[in-house]
């Protein structure tokens, strides 16, 4: 038996950013779904600010604002927006997302869709407050909650499902990939319309496009009896090669893309050039820290420390295996990350939304995290949007250093974080 992978739970209270926003990517990728978020205010701003820009795209999202008396009965009654909402967009499905103060204040949510389910119109319950989610784990559950809708597949029916929403032109290209190599496709979950789910059953093989859907793939498992690819998720030349061949294996084809991965590693040297012995530290919450940090130290990192919300020993189990030897923790403590930073001294730091901005204003060279999560980085498509997102804030940062941004260890000072001292000197 290989040797179960060690990390560190430290249990901390992190910095996360809320589960309602994956609606920002899920609504343009299921076409004729509308997501309904049952919040309040604090959800609304976050919405707001976050998709604001969406707003001109006429969006499928919504948040029906909830009161004191709504909160108060155990169901707020919301038919009439359910009938707005469908004479406006008709949907084919509605997802109705819990938020903090109604599941505090006990809403029974899934009685609350049922009621409002119609024959011809399914309204969902998608569990996604930010007490219990980290954004990209809330597609997780809207999968989840897609699963009794996928037709169950003949045993005999062996093809591949590609799970997780990637854009279309990423989607395409999966597709295109696996013509080239002879495997067949069921299709992707999610697809881009609901009567389009593909059919699952005891001979579909689930491919994980995305490292942060460990719950449906574990319930697809144990229900439907399909086989979880054990392989790395495909980023940069290293995770894409293995994605394909072990996929290939899968139906029984032995393919080696070793020559496509020396060509891709090469078209991206200019970049790996700049990477080559960087120390990088990963403190952000997006649940996409394993594969980046595994594809990072293929370009020739050093990575001290990764640190993610959740890890699933098995899902996680390639990539796990490929960081032996690094720092990995679990629920990671700021201020002991804030400490560690400081003496480690890294050249870049993947941080959260909430602390980039701090750390940059010290003279850290820090990367918004959350930013991975809406890019097309995946497979042989997104080698290169993937290492320029690395590249790109170490070259800002050189700019800027010559306008004498001194970084945090030189200065000894912490970055202000909400609810702490504006600055606080290190080593007190
Ligand atoms: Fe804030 Fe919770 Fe609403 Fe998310 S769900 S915006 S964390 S109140």
């Amino acid at each position: 038996m290989p040797p179960k992978p060690q990390f560190t739970r430290e249990d901390g209270l992190y910095h996360s950013f809320c589960g309602l926003v994956s609606v920002g990517w899920l609504y343009q990728k299921i076409k004729d779904s509308f997501f309904l978020i049952l919040g309040t205010h604090t959800c609304a701003h976050l919405l707001q600010n976050t998709l604001g820009v969406m707003i001109f795209a006429h969006p499928r999202f919504a948040v029906s604002l909830l009161e004191e008396a709504d909160l108060s009965s155990s169901q707020p009654k919301i038919a009439h927006q359910i009938d707005e909402i469908c004479a406006e967009y008709k949907p084919s499905v509605i997802f109705l997302l819990s938020s903090c103060t109604p599941e505090v204040m006990k809403v029974e949510f899934e009685g609350l869709a049922e009621s409002l389910s119609r024959p011809d119109l399914p309204v969902l319950f998608v569990p996604a407050s930010g007490l219990d989610y980290t954004f990209s784990q809330s597609e997780d559950s809207v999968l989840q909650a897609l699963i009794p809708f996928c037709p169950i597949a003949e045993p005999d029916d062996k093809r591949v499902v590609f799970l997780g929403s990637v854009n279309d032109a990423i989607a395409d290209d999966f597709s295109l990939e696996a013509a080239r190599l002879g495997i067949p496709v069921a299709g992707f979950l999610p697809a881009t319309r609901f009567n389009e789910l593909p059919p699952i059953g005891p001979g579909t093989i689930l491919a994980p496009l995305q490292p942060y859907l460990s719950k449906t793939a574990t319930q697809l498992r144990n229900e439907r009896e399909a086989t979880v690819l054990s392989t790395l998720f495909p980023f940069g030349p290293d995770g894409t090669r293995a994605f394909w061949e072990d996929l290939a294996r899968e139906f029984d084809m032995n393919v080696d893309l070793s020559e496509r991965e020396a060509a891709a590693w090469e078209r991206i040297k200019p970049h790996t050039d700049i990477l080559k012995g960087k120390k990088v530290f990963f403190a952000t919450d997006i649940l996409m820290e394993l594969p980046l940090a595994r594809f990072l130290r293929s370009c020739g990192c050093e990575v001290l420390e990764c640190s993610t919300p959740y890890i699933n020993r098995r899902f996680h189990a390639r990539e796990l295996a490929q960081l032996e030897g690094v720092r990995l923790i679990e629920q990671a403590n700021f201020d002991r990350q804030l400490q560690s930073i400081t003496e480690e001294q890294p050249d870049l730091v993947v941080s959260n939304i909430i602390t980039t901005n701090p750390l940059i204003g010290r003279g850290v060279v820090a990367k918004w995290g959350t930013e991975f999560a809406f890019m097309p980085i995946h497979g042989w498509s997104g080698v290169n949007t993937l290492v320029q997102m690395f590249t790109k804030a170490l070259k800002r940062h050189a700019k800027l250093d010559q306008q004498g941004l001194d970084p945090i260890w030189t200065t000894g000072l912490m970055p202000s974080m909400p609810g702490q001292e504006d600055v606080i000197p290190l080593h007190q």
